[in-house]
């Protein structure tokens, strides 16, 4: 019925545009509208430092040494990391690291198994 993108929160498709912003109506989700079209809204595709397209779910090994900030350790490289969850930012997956609990990745760093 729209052309407005679902709610990221919680996909209602019964979002509206109210002045510079997207509104959920369902779970009462506001985002910048400018942001969400810059974004590309949902056309993102996921690739790991081999080109192979990243999917939610799937199960990745880190390629070099990574130092997470704060944590004082080294994720080495060969780390299997398994069912990552893509997320829309800087550090675009989101996963649980044995040792060091949920971690952000980039998947420039990762390499599908
Ligand atoms: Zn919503």
């Amino acid at each position: 019925m729209s052309n407005f993108p679902a709610c990221p929160t919680c996909q209602s498709e019964y979002t509206y545009e109210d002045g510079d912003n997207y509104v959920c109506p369902d779970c009462a989700h506001e985002w910048p509208r400018q942001a969400a079209e810059a974004a590309g809204e949902s056309v993102r595709v996921y690739k790991d430092a081999a080109g192979n397209i990243l999917q939610d779910g799937d199960t990745v090994t880190v390629i070099k040494d990574l130092k997470p900030k704060g944590s004082g350790g080294v994720i080495k490289q060969g780390t299997k990391v398994k069912n990552i969850r893509l997320v829309d930012s800087d550090h675009d997956i989101d996963c649980k690291i044995d040792g060091f609990g949920a971690m952000s990745l980039k998947s420039e760093f990762v390499r599908k198994v």
